[in-house]
């Protein structure tokens, strides 16, 4: 066995440099907001998830450049853009110190399969919605946006954000080490990671200097095994290095450096070495793949309010509690603190499971009455009204409308489908009460304000009718017939009056 050292290092030289880099990262990011604040319009946000909208319809914007900017990057020099800008990983670095500061140790989750989920999170985040753009033929034409005025319109409200930054940011890292979020969730994570491997900038050892005494790996904040990796490959390979340099500014016979080498792609062939430390067995393995996918469905747009990248955070969180489980490790003698907080976060669990399902399955019964609400809309058949698929679609109604005071809050699509619920049973009134609840939401939502319209119409209420139908975007190729049937009213009208 290698000289070891037993004292708990700190990547103290170097930390105080890169924490004073992200600061200011974060400095210029709240400049930015209050800037457009101030102004109410500024640069588009620099947030690599504006990307999507690239993907989606082809609009090219600042936060699209932000993420060729941090690709290009990393496939020249490796993951700087991760360890020194990315203010994510600002909190959870924070996170991190501040538990050691309270003394509570985290020992990191080693997953083989949990490193999957940045991958599939990236395929389902941009390439699945660029599949469907190109696949659908649409003929968006490239546009740009440089500059908003919403600048908050793809981000979640303070509640959510804040809580997302607990749970990405602090929560997942107390249970699952440090980085978790950026190793075991992060989309941009993968597309970053795999740039890594073809990198040429590296962390490489001089053999003569190397000691073995391993204070690289207790010192790096991203759990890569610094020690064994430069002894199998000369170089630092694992995808998941984020270049804080702190192995380098802290090896007591400098024996490493940041140097330009040849690419891990290069020194190794297959997947990232395993790791000696902590293996997890492969029943562990599938029941932390099985405790994130509960966690990540439970979650994912649960009350209408859970964005993709906190129900990840959530996934990993349901996959540390069914570990814990399977390892026995969850019981009143043991730790009375740790078995409140799992007995409270599986009641959260099985609460959201519950919802959702209950939603799925009134969506479902739901969209089994099409041909009839599009039959009233056309105005062949009149309220109340009657088919088969009714009985079911109204018993899932009510079930889930057991759990309403609370997961229906805030949310438009519940409102949307009670809406109709009101409809079928004749009641005219309650159905434009719930879709002008909605549209106080979302007051550009198109369908909603056509389903009105024509229900208006049908109703004998033109006035209304075109009052609502016109404020739908006319450029909207979905509502073209909203103009038709505006045209349709009025000459309805003319036709009344001779
Ligand atoms: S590289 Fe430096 S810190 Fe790491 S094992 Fe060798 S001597 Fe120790
Ligand atoms: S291997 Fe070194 S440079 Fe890479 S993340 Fe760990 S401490 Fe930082």
């Amino acid at each position: 066995m290698s000289k070891t050292t037993n004292r708990q290092a700190r990547p103290q030289r170097n930390s105080r440099r890169r924490a004073l880099v992200l600061v200011l990262v974060q400095l210029a990011l709240l400049a930015h907001i209050a800037h457009w604040l101030l102004t109410g319009s500024s640069i588009a946000p620099l947030e690599p998830s504006e990307a999507i909208s690239f993907a989606r319809s082809k609009v090219v914007t600042p936060g699209l450049i932000v993420l060729c900017v941090a690709v290009l990057s990393t496939l020249f020099v490796g993951r700087f853009f991760c360890g020194w800008a990315c203010h994510l990983l600002a909190v959870q670095d924070g996170c991190a110190w501040l538990l050691r500061r309270l003394k509570i140790r985290t020992r990191p989750l080693r997953s083989r399969v949990l490193r999957l989920v940045p991958i599939l999170a990236f395929v389902w985040m941009f390439l699945v919605p660029l599949y469907a753009r190109i696949n659908s033929g649409s003929s968006h034409t490239l546009t740009t946006e440089w500059v908003t005025s919403a600048f908050w319109k793809t981000f979640p409200g303070p509640v959510v954000s804040i809580i997302t930054f607990l749970v990405a940011g602090c929560y997942v890292i107390y249970l699952l080490g440090n980085k978790a979020y950026c190793n075991y969730a992060c989309p941009y994570g993968a597309i970053l990671g795999a740039s890594d491997s073809f990198s040429v900038g590296r962390i490489v050892v001089d053999d003569s200097k190397c000691n073995s005494c391993m204070v690289c790996t207790q010192v790096c904040s991203s759990n890569v095994i610094v020690h064994q990796e430069i002894k199998e490959f000369g170089a630092v390979v694992d995808s998941n290095c984020m270049k804080t340099l702190d192995c380098v500014a802290n090896c007591p016979t400098q024996a490493l450096s940041f140097q330009l080498s040849k690419p891990a792609i290069m020194r190794r062939a297959g997947p990232p070495p395993v790791s000696t430390l902590h293996p997890l067995t492969w029943s562990e393995e599938l029941v932390l793949a099985l405790g994130f996918c509960f966690g990540f469905f439970a979650t994912h747009d649960l009350f209408g309010a859970v964005p993709f990248l906190l129900a990840l955070g959530f996934g990993l969180v349901s996959a540390h509690g069914a570990l814990q489980f399977k390892r026995k490790k969850v019981s009143w003698a043991q730790s009375k603190i740790n078995f409140v907080a799992v007995v409270f976060a599986s009641s959260f669990f099985l609460h959201a499971a519950l919802v959702q399902s209950q939603a799925l399955m009134r969506d479902y019964h739901f969209n089994q009455t099409f041909d009839l609400r599009m039959g009233y809309l056309r105005g062949e058949v009149s309220l109340p009204l009657k088919s088969e698929s009714m009985g079911p679609f109204l018993d899932a109604a009510f079930f889930a409308s057991t759990t309403e005071w609370i997961s229906y809050a805030g949310q438009e699509r519940n409102a949307y489908v009670h809406g109709w619920t009101h409809l079928m049973s004749g009641d005219s009134e309650g159905f434009e009460r719930e879709m002008y609840e909605v549209l106080d939401r979302r007051p550009d939502f198109g369908e909603v304000m056509f389903q009105l319209g024509i229900h208006y119409w049908v109703s004998g209420k033109e006035p209304q009718a075109i009052e609502i139908l016109q404020k739908i975007d006319p450029s909207d190729p979905k509502y073209l017939t909203a103009q038709e049937y505006i045209e349709k009213i009025n000459s309805h009208a003319l036709e009344h009056q001779h």
